[in-house]
């Protein structure tokens, strides 16, 4: 559980005995000095004697733009502002934009591989939305929007996992429509679940390799004695491994019906009690749909769209998990709890999908989310 007390400034130099590690007591803030931003403190670290400013190893490090700019610019990034839209109200150039992107995705991607370890996770759904980015070869897929491994379809899907019971975004990975994307969804999201979790998609066909192939167990046969070459060992589910699909069958465009189809581990699933859908990632879908403007840029070339998108997608995964409270999670607080904060009396206490899934206890400021530091992962105790 991550609590505001663990915002601590880890001594940055390497050759330190200390380094990175946090709250050991051998950080202390020595002086002020006054940014664009406002006041900064600059710490020293007792055990090697470096001084560094409270910005290291954070986007803001570095930067002479007030830190409020690059904020509000990230968060434009997040409204469905597009680029050209964001230089005009800011007065900055796109490359300056695109750079701080980068700082905030390498930070997002910090704080997944932090917080996003053994989640206790019981379902998952998956589905991969969008082809954001027009391609002259996106006419090269099948007419059920499947394309080949083979094929060149430059069309861009985000590919979500996400954990319905604490609405946290799981894993997210930008690439094309085929197998091997599937397996990489899929590769990310055993990574950070504990178990073996059901799993829910819509009919694409190839989530049950991809599943197979994080989750299985491998049947050898015994020797029987016979003559000829031994039967080669054969990869099997995972005995605990749950998939359904939810089959949309659509005529004209339209929706017709809607059907179940148990693709394994139908006894398990009964047992679990589990209803087969994928409804709240859909709901998630047309979140990033008013999340992210599309990418389309004439002079990028394509791996570029794709980097560019991938770096907005991982950033909008840390921000919904830590610091935009869901609606649906939201909990009564309770009579003593309810302190009067001016006229308003607040009943609800808002809630993130990390708070949900308990990897942390509060909402997280944008700028927390810009500046929050981790210890080395093996430092840590895996409740950390
Ligand atoms: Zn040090």
């Amino acid at each position: 559980m991550r609590t505001s007390k663990d915002w601590g400034h880890p001594c940055p130099n390497h050759e330190c005995s200390h380094y990175k590690l946090m709250n050991r007591g051998n950080v202390s803030a020595i002086s002020t000095y006054l940014t664009n931003s406002g006041k900064r403190r600059i710490f020293c670290c007792k055990v090697c004697g470096r001084q560094f400013s409270e910005t290291r190893e954070t986007v803001f490090f570095d930067l002479r733009t007030p830190e409020e700019k690059v904020m509000m610019a990230l968060k434009m990034l997040l409204v469905r502002v597009d680029l050209a839209g964001i230089c005009f109200v800011l007065g900055t150039t796109e490359e300056t934009v695109l750079e701080w992107l980068r700082r905030a995705a390498h930070q997002a991607q910090k704080i997944n591989d932090h917080l996003l370890r053994e989640l206790p996770v019981t379902q998952v759904q998956l589905d991969e939305m969008w082809n954001f980015i027009g391609r002259q070869h996106s006419a090269q897929s099948e007419p059920r929007g499947e394309s080949g491994d083979s094929s060149e379809d430059g069309r861009q899907w985000i590919w979500i996992s996400y954990a319905p019971e604490f609405r946290l975004m799981l894993a997210a990975f930008v690439g094309s429509r085929t197998l091997q994307s599937a397996c990489t969804l899929i590769q990310m999201t055993a990574a950070v679940v504990k178990g073996v979790p059901a799993f829910f998609s819509d009919g694409l066909r190839s989530y049950l390799p991809a599943l197979v192939a994080a989750y299985h167990q491998t049947r050898e046969f015994a020797r029987t004695g016979k003559r000829g070459r031994p039967r080669k060992p054969v990869r099997e589910p995972h005995p605990d491994l749950v998939y359904a699909q939810i089959v949309k069958v659509k005529e004209g465009g339209r929706l017709k019906h809607l059907h179940e189809r148990i693709v394994c581990g139908g006894e398990r699933l009964t047992q679990l009690g589990f209803s087969i859908s994928t409804s709240l990632i859909e709901r998630l879908n047309l979140t990033l749909r008013h999340a992210l403007a599309p990418l389309v840029r004439k002079s990028w070339s394509f791996c570029k769209d794709r980097e560019q998108m991938r770096r907005r997608v991982v950033f909008f995964q840390a921000y919904y998990n830590f610091a935009r409270p869901h609606l649906s999670l939201c909990t009564k607080l309770p009579r003593r709890e309810q302190v009067k904060a001016g006229i308003i009396r607040p009943k609800w206490k808002q809630r993130t999908p990390g708070m949900a899934a308990g990897l942390t206890n509060h909402v997280w400021t944008f700028r927390e989310l810009l500046t929050a530091k981790f210890e080395p992962i093996h430092f840590q105790s895996i409740s950390g």
